[in-house]
């Protein structure tokens, strides 16, 4: 099976008793974002730049919970902002398994680690010692690190903290080999990270999935080698979806990066051009979801938009009508379900924007459960097909793939990589991120960017002395 027995009948229960009680629209997923604090400035997300004025506010633990049970939706996807900075991230993941809920962590995976030596240090017992020896032996642990664990106080012993289970996925952002990855989230050494955090995870007994989104810099035959390394670490499923251009994020585009949102985000013609391949990569990798969506994808059906079924609950409340436009804040999810006219939404038979805004989305928060939830015979049969027939081999893992995924050039500090990586063009072999009109050279008003206008510190001084640089056809230094 591609996804536990349990959770899944957990889901078509929860269908079913919907459909028996005659309700047309419920929620599926839950977007929870109890804070949109990051570590991180990533390229194309709009949260950290639309919720700037209030990016240190936090919904409170028993708020969280209690909207989770007022939607009832039966999967909770924990995301932000970093989750992990939540100061009660643990209380929540617990609270929310006492309700039976499936719990996703959506995490840029900078901290997950810590988060395992925190559940390592609460669980140690010398039977434990194997496990933790072999965590040294891969250089997953420090030595520090390891006695740390096994010297844990009472108080370490006694926290809450977010143990494996069959009900949690950590959820890790990965949009592509080393350099590409590092390049979009703006710091490198972040895809570094995030592989050594899935590997303890899955030596530590932790389901791992991915998140990627898929923009129109994106290399395919990159994709598919990301899914073949993901796959030889024992991930246990992905999620793809394409990247669009959603108000907050294209600001960001064009204030901070001087960049032209149309060179980055995809439009529904470029989506299926990039996404021609998503079938045949559903039965080579556990790609998540539907064969109906993936169809969607590729350019074989239309589907309705259900943004409904994927809630997203915030510091201002309920958002509408969608995970990525906001329009308004609701206080009840059933305030938003009354009050939004979802006829406005989503596309027409013919594939066309009923809200312009709508145009080009075909992310998988507003189309995925419209294939979920068909009860047409086909998508029935085809669905249960997919899920309950026997989930692809992980792919075997080889040096040569190794050294294929770690391609890029670990250079420059945060914010200095794009620089460094345009004036190294050619070093890592790979596309930079940034290129525009095919030049690998940045945007020419990319360093005119005021400082309030940028996310993180704000200070660009550094970054853009570096740009101003490479542009009078100077090179900075070595880093
Ligand atoms: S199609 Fe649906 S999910 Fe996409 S932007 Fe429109 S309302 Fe939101």
């Amino acid at each position: 099976m591609r996804f536990p027995l349990a959770p899944t009948v957990k889901i078509a229960r929860h269908i079913v008793r919907n459909r028996l009680q005659g309700n047309a629209k419920f929620a599926m997923v839950l977007q929870l974002e109890p804070l949109h604090t990051c570590n991180l400035t990533c390229t194309g997300c709009g949260r950290i730049r639309e919720y700037s004025t209030s990016i240190k506010d936090v919904v409170p633990l028993d708020k969280c919970l209690a909207v989770a049970a007022e939607c009832d939706a039966p999967m909770i996807s924990i995301c932000g902002g970093e989750p992990l900075i939540y100061p009660r991230i643990e209380e929540l993941v617990a609270g929310l398994r006492e309700q039976g809920r499936m719990v996703y962590i959506c995490t840029n995976g900078v901290f997950m680690r810590k988060k395992m030596r925190d559940y390592l240090a609460a669980s140690y017992t010398p039977a434990t010692e194997p496990v933790l020896q072999r965590l040294l032996g891969e250089k997953l642990v420090s030595e520090a690190e390891a006695e740390a664990i096994r010297n844990a106080k009472p108080e370490a012993r006694a926290k809450v903290v977010i143990r494996p289970s069959p009900w949690h996925y950590w959820n890790v952002h990965v949009d592509g080999l080393e350099f590409t990855h590092d390049l979009i989230v703006e710091r490198e050494g972040v895809f570094k990270e995030c592989v050594a955090a899935i590997r303890m995870a899955k030596l530590l007994g932790y389901q791992v999935a991915t998140n990627t989104t898929v923009y129109k810099e994106t290399d395919v035959a990159e994709l598919e080698e990301m899914f073949k390394f993901l796959s030889s670490l024992g991930v246990d499923g992905h999620t793809i979806s394409p990247g669009y251009d959603y108000d907050a994020a294209k600001k960001d585009m064009v204030k901070r990066l001087g960049k032209d949102p149309k060179d980055f985000f995809l439009t529904r013609d470029l989506t299926r051009q990039k996404f021609r391949d998503v079938q045949r990569w559903g039965e080579m990798f556990t790609l998540f979801g539907t064969p109906g969506y993936l169809e969607f994808l590729a350019g074989h059906r239309e589907l309705a938009c259900s943004a409904w079924a994927v809630p997203t609950y915030n510091i201002r409340g309920w958002k509408a009508p969608c995970y990525v436009m906001t329009d308004t804040h609701y206080p009840t999810y059933s305030d938003m379900l009354g009050k939004v006219d979802w006829n406005r939404f989503g596309v027409d038979e013919k594939g066309c924007g009923r809200d312009p805004r709508c145009e080009n989305c075909m992310m998988h928060s507003g189309f995925e459960p419209t294939a979920a939830l068909s009860s047409g015979l086909r998508d029935t049969w085809v669905n249960f097909k997919y899920n309950f027939g026997s989930r692809p081999a992980p792919y075997p893992a080889s040096p040569d793939l190794e050294r294929g995924a770690f391609n890029g050039a670990s250079i420059g500090k945060g914010h200095l990589a794009e620089a460094k990586a345009a004036v190294n063009h050619g070093l890592a072999g790979a596309r930079s991120a940034y290129a525009h009109a095919g030049n690998d050279l940045p945007h020419e008003h990319a360093h005119a960017v005021a400082a309030s206008d940028a996310c993180g510190t704000g200070d660009t001084s550094q970054r853009d002395a570096l740009l101003a640089k490479i542009q009078a056809g100077g090179k900075p230094g070595a880093p």
